[in-house]
């Protein structure tokens, strides 16, 4: 093998509950607009095709004190649900994209609202809007294990103790295997592939020293603060 030509950037990971062993992060996929309510605040309604965006995997981040990013006056909190895969294909139907599922963690898809705003006027990608560094806050990754899968769980954010987001994953209008099973129509999907899983209704604006706090019963709890 050839040697690089300056030293490769380490690869994305992230700790896994209970193991040493670390979880792997390939690509970071996100579905937009998942629960009626809060699609219905983004102006939009419906069953259509699922959103599908994406973020680089360096955007994940555990750190406590994320920085509140440059290019933005509207920085906004979407608590999701992350699916991580432990396998993969093409073309899954809902029961082999189930399968598929290694363990479930919980995430925030950081948002710059006013360029995402200016985006969808343009038709333009969303790129700037979601993929920025340190976009993608995230907690320690529960492994299914034995455990159910959380479709019936309280999802929630606060901010500075103050309640802001409050829904359960039985919202989603796509389940979790259904939004694998479409996205494997699109992509070849593969171990160490995360899927944010979309935010319900509650979003809003985070200004510098707000703490952040999240928790998806069954899953796991994150708190960070905006520096
Ligand atoms: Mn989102």
């Amino acid at each position: 093998m050839s040697n690089w030509v300056f030293a490769a950037a380490p690869r994305t990971s992230l700790p896994v509950e209970g193991l040493d062993d670390r979880f792997p992060v390939r690509r970071i996929y996100c579905v937009g607009q998942n629960y009626a309510e809060h699609a219905r605040e983004m102006g939009v309604s419906g069953r259509a095709t699922p959103v599908f965006f994406d973020k680089p995997a360096d955007a994940l981040t555990m750190t406590s004190e994320v920085p509140y990013p440059s290019g933005t006056t509207n920085l906004h909190h979407e608590v999701e649900l992350v699916v991580a895969l432990g396998s993969g294909g093409r073309d899954l139907d809902a029961k082999q994209s189930e399968a598929c599922i290694y363990g479930y963690a919980v995430g925030v898809d950081l948002t710059r609202r006013d360029l995402q705003a200016a985006a969808k006027k343009r038709g333009a990608p969303w790129t700037t809007a979601k993929g920025f560094d340190n976009s993608a806050p995230i907690s320690t990754i529960r492994p299914l294990g034995d455990s159910a899968h959380p479709t019936n769980a309280d999802i929630r954010l606060a901010v500075n103790g103050l309640m802001r987001q409050q829904g359960n994953t039985a919202e989603m209008i796509w389940s979790v295997p259904e939004v694998i099973a479409e996205l494997s129509r699109l992509f070849e999907l593969k171990a160490g592939d995360l899927l944010f899983t979309g935010t319900p209704a509650g979003v809003g604006a985070l200004e510098r020293g707000d703490l952040v706090g999240c928790s998806i019963e069954g899953v796991g709890t994150l708190a960070f603060t905006i520096v």
